[in-house]
């Protein structure tokens, strides 16, 4: 019988390979990862491991017990999706069902750079930044979105001089001008330096450490020619299923999402790709697959704050303070967001509500 291949050992991977377990898939699962190490969770790479209250190994996932062949260390390279075949190494592999959940990785600066220039996506990358933060005295971050901002805030508890750049306006821009200037507020009084508004010119900074934070590319390239539509990501329908027998999960993926009227996007935050990848290892095995409709969420923990958005912040044409600790995003009739600073118990109240796309008044009225 051929095998459920799995590509992309990381979070909706191993997620996706629970689940066509627990769904009763008695046959084999080929988990398959570029990177020579089992599944682990990324969030603390920015945060705890770089600030130095956790090491890279406490973020192992347990999967000890996970009946699935292991192919570490070594990426697929191509698809045939007519054929039903992946290739791994220089093995054609068939397949009954194919996950595509190949992520992303950090975008890096073009060009040539030197060798204190530094990325932050994987646990080699935040070994070699902590090694590096250990003897500075000074860092500069260009790119103020999560993982610059996240960045930042470890190198101040750190006790590093930190300069934060930034093109934009603000910070955090996908969270809208309104919450940017206040988490550059929020930085300002932690002492960083920010220069916002403007190009970075790397080869002028001199601070002894340089995180370029530009954002991330999704893991595609290896799809080219296999028959699948690729589109800023694996282009899915509303079940995640790409092609037969085929489905994606997680920050590679593209789907249609009622929050944004069908119109396809695609998420890169842990909690997607955790039940993104359940889903679609469920849809793997369903005689009637069901479309992934669950509100966006993702948090980000910055010194003391810890900012939450359910929702689609990016979207909104309007943001309102309902709450001092509680900002909605608006976006003609409904509203398609809600970000909140230490409010973390309200921010799921919300998010369950965001589902039935509320109008403002109905959402405060609720509340
Ligand atoms: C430093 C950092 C901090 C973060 N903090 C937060 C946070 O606070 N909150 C939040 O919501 N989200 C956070 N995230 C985002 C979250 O970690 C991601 O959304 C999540 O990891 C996505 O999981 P994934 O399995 O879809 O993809 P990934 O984790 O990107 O995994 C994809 C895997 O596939 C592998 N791969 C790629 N191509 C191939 C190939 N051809 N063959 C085989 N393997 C391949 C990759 O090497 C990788 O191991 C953070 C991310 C980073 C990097």
């Amino acid at each position: 019988m051929r095998p459920i291949v799995i590509v992309g050992a990381s979070l909706a991977g191993l997620r996706a390979a629970t689940a066509v377990r627990a769904a009763g898939w008695a046959g084999r699962v080929v988990l398959v990862g570029d990177e020579p190490h089992k599944p682990y969770t990324r969030p603390p790479l920015s945060k705890e491991v770089l600030d130095g209250r956790h090491t890279v190994e406490t973020g192992a996932f347990p999967c000890e017990e996970l009946d699935v062949e292991w192919r570490l260390g070594e990426p697929a390279t191509a698809l045939d999706v007519a054929a039903r075949t992946v290739t791994i190494g220089d093995e054609a592999v068939e397949y009954e069902t194919l996950i595509i959940a190949t992520g992303t990785r950090a975008r890096t600066w073009p060009g040539e750079t030197a060798a204190n220039v530094f990325t932050l996506r994987d646990r080699d990358d935040a070994i070699a930044l902590k090694a590096a933060l250990a003897t500075a005295k000074t860092v500069a971050i260009v790119g103020a979105g999560f993982i610059g901002c996240e960045v930042a805030s470890s190198a101040r508890k750190l006790g590093l001089e930190v300069t934060l750049l930034d093109v934009a306006e603000q910070p955090m821009l996908a969270l809208g001008a309104e919450l940017g200037a206040r988490c550059a507020a929020l930085h300002r009084d932690h002492g960083v330096e920010l220069r916002l508004g403007a190009p970075a010119d790397l080869a002028a900074l001199d601070h002894d450490v340089i995180v370029v934070a530009l954002g991330a590319l999704p893991n595609i390239e290896w799809l080219e020619g296999s028959g699948l539509t690729l589109d800023r990501g694996v282009v899915c329908d509303a079940n995640l299923q790409a092609a037969p027998h085929v489905f994606a999960a997680g920050d590679v993926a593209v789907w249609p999402h009622p929050l944004a009227d069908g119109e396809p996007i695609r998420v890169e935050h842990w909690t997607n790709a955790a039940e993104q990848g359940a889903h679609a290892g469920r849809n793997a095995l369903a005689e009637t697959p069901k479309p992934y409709e669950a509100v966006p969420y993702f948090w980000t923990d910055q010194y003391d704050v810890k900012i939450q958005a359910a929702g689609l912040p990016a979207r909104a044409e309007r943001v309102e303070l309902i709450e001092p600790d509680v900002a909605v995003g608006v976006r003609g009739e409904h509203v398609v967001s809600v970000v909140t600073f230490n409010a973390p118990r309200k921010l799921m109240q919300y998010r369950r509500r965001l589902a039935s796309r509320p109008r403002l008044d109905e959402l405060v009225s609720l509340a």
